[in-house]
């Protein structure tokens, strides 16, 4: 049997983190089987949005490296299959037509509260034969079973049992305007792109019954379901925008790498003995949607941090490089930008950092910093500077450039600690920064003579 999956986001116009965990799923399971991963925009109240959102899901699944198979199925231009379907269960006598009124059912309602019982259709129209009234145009009900129960067989929960008496009614199917209804058009697409197993989030636990109860009056085949625990935030509620980003692409511009958003994930609801790191291959390898977690996961952005720093130090120069002019840094477009990116790369957790600090490397300083110029500069220091740029002559490499500078000390009987701050400072605009010998090499005898002049010129009085 071919595995075929699917993700079906609504059109909000952003792809969720949440919804890239259950789209990884179902991604890896259907790679992993040779199966296909497909597209449904399930866009039946929000049709305006859903080319945009569609962009969006697409733009968001490039950057992660996902990609699905076929075209993308819109919902919205499904009206007539859905319609067909509808008319079928009616010609069974699967389904009928219920001409309660809002105020018959407003008044049904208010008397089941009353009698504190859980307000439900009364079937009133269910074996219907005499006259309709005027004047009302029906909503389309399924006769769903009265009682007993509904076992949903699910790859990750096990059996999860629902007392049809607790749950169920003969619930609605199409609006009296004729337009389908959310568990009618995911059943009909589901069964018709052949989706074999779906996996989704387990706030669609409760709907998954009504949804049963709808292939076994179609006579479909029934997919096999997992319902994924939800991820909280770190005080245990909901993941929202208050516990970190939930627009994938905000990762994006946050300097954090696809990889380590997939494997950060991955592991949110799912792990491999006690293994933390997971290329695309391993993820393809070792995914099983069966030992995804019961339990809900919790969202630890150090965690996240941590994996991101792990790709930023192991990522090869020429990929990470083309990561970059993303971030307006061309690593390539300097001598020296290998040796760069390496001192930088081991010290930065985000791509945003590494970009910060190489450009403060790259750029010439435009002002010194305050608290490290009070610190460190006096006329002497200058003085010491100023006699370091003489002797710079060649490019040297870091470790030439250490033996130069201690020549230079031993001779004027100086320690490192009378040159370094004021040479950083003249170099970079502030006492941190890598190596200095590193940040030496990378700028060249000719920048860092522009600098310390430029330094000297700010900076004595
Ligand atoms: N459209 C639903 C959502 O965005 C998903 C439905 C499903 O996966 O069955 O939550």
């Amino acid at each position: 049997m071919m595995i075929v999956t699917r993700f079906a986001p609504s059109p909000t116009g952003y792809l969720h983190v949440g919804g890239l965990r259950t789209a990884l799923y179902s991604y890896l399971y259907a790679r992993k089987n040779k199966g296909k991963f497909l597209l449904r925009i399930e866009d039946t109240d929000l049709k305006r949005n859903s080319k945009e959102a569609t962009i969006a899901i697409k733009e968001a699944f490039k950057w992660c490296g996902l990609e699905h198979d076929g075209e993308v199925t819109y919902q919205s231009e499904r009206f007539d299959i859905y319609k067909q379907y509808i008319k079928k269960l009616l010609d069974e006598g699967k389904a009928y037509k219920c001409y309660m009124s809002k105020d018959e059912l407003d008044a049904l309602r208010a008397k089941q509260e009353a009698r504190k019982e859980r307000p439900k259709y009364d079937n009133r129209y269910r074996n219907f034969t005499g006259t309709p009234p005027s004047g009302i145009e029906p909503v389309i009900r399924i006769k769903a079973p009265e009682s007993g129960e509904i076992v949903i067989h699910d790859g990750i929960k096990g059996e999860v049992k629902f007392q049809v008496n607790d749950i169920l009614d003969d619930f609605i199917i199409a609006r009296s305007d004729g337009t389908p209804t959310y568990n009618f058009v995911v059943v009909i697409d589901d069964a018709l792109m052949g989706v074999t197993h779906v996996i989704r989030g387990d706030d669609h636990l409760s709907n998954t019954p009504k949804q049963i109860v709808l292939y076994e009056a179609l006579g479909f085949k029934m997919p096999e379901f997992f319902h994924v625990a939800m991820i909280n935030g770190e005080d245990g509620s909901k993941l929202s925008k208050r516990h970190g980003a939930t627009d994938v692409m905000e990762y994006k511009q946050m300097g954090y790498l696809p990889e380590a958003l997939l494997n950060f994930l991955i592991r949110l609801g799912w792990s491999h003995g006690d293994d933390e790191i997971f290329s695309m291959d391993d993820m393809l390898k070792y995914f099983d949607p069966y030992a995804i977690n019961k339990s809900a996961s919790t969202y630890n952005k150090s965690k996240l941090e941590w994996l991101n720093a792990h790709y930023i130090k192991t990522m090869p120069f020429e990929r990470l490089a083309k990561e970059m002019l993303y971030f307006g840094v061309d690593f390539k477009a300097h001598k020296k930008g290998e040796l760069l990116l390496d001192i930088l790369r081991e010290r930065s957790k985000t791509l945003v950092e590494l970009k910060d600090s190489a450009n403060a490397i790259l750029n010439r300083p435009t002002q010194y910093e305050q608290k490290a110029v009070d610190k460190f500069i006096t006329p002497t220091s200058l003085d010491i500077l100023e006699n370091f740029a003489k002797i710079l002559t060649l490019d040297l490499d870091a470790k030439a450039y250490e033996v130069l500078t201690n020549e230079f000390l031993n001779k004027n009987n100086l320690k490192l600690k009378d040159l370094a701050q004021t040479l950083r400072i003249s170099l970079v605009g502030s006492s941190v920064s890598p190596s200095i010998f590193e940040v030496l090499e990378v700028l060249g005898s000719n920048e860092i003579k522009t600098r310390i002049a430029n330094a000297l010129n700010v900076l004595k009085v």
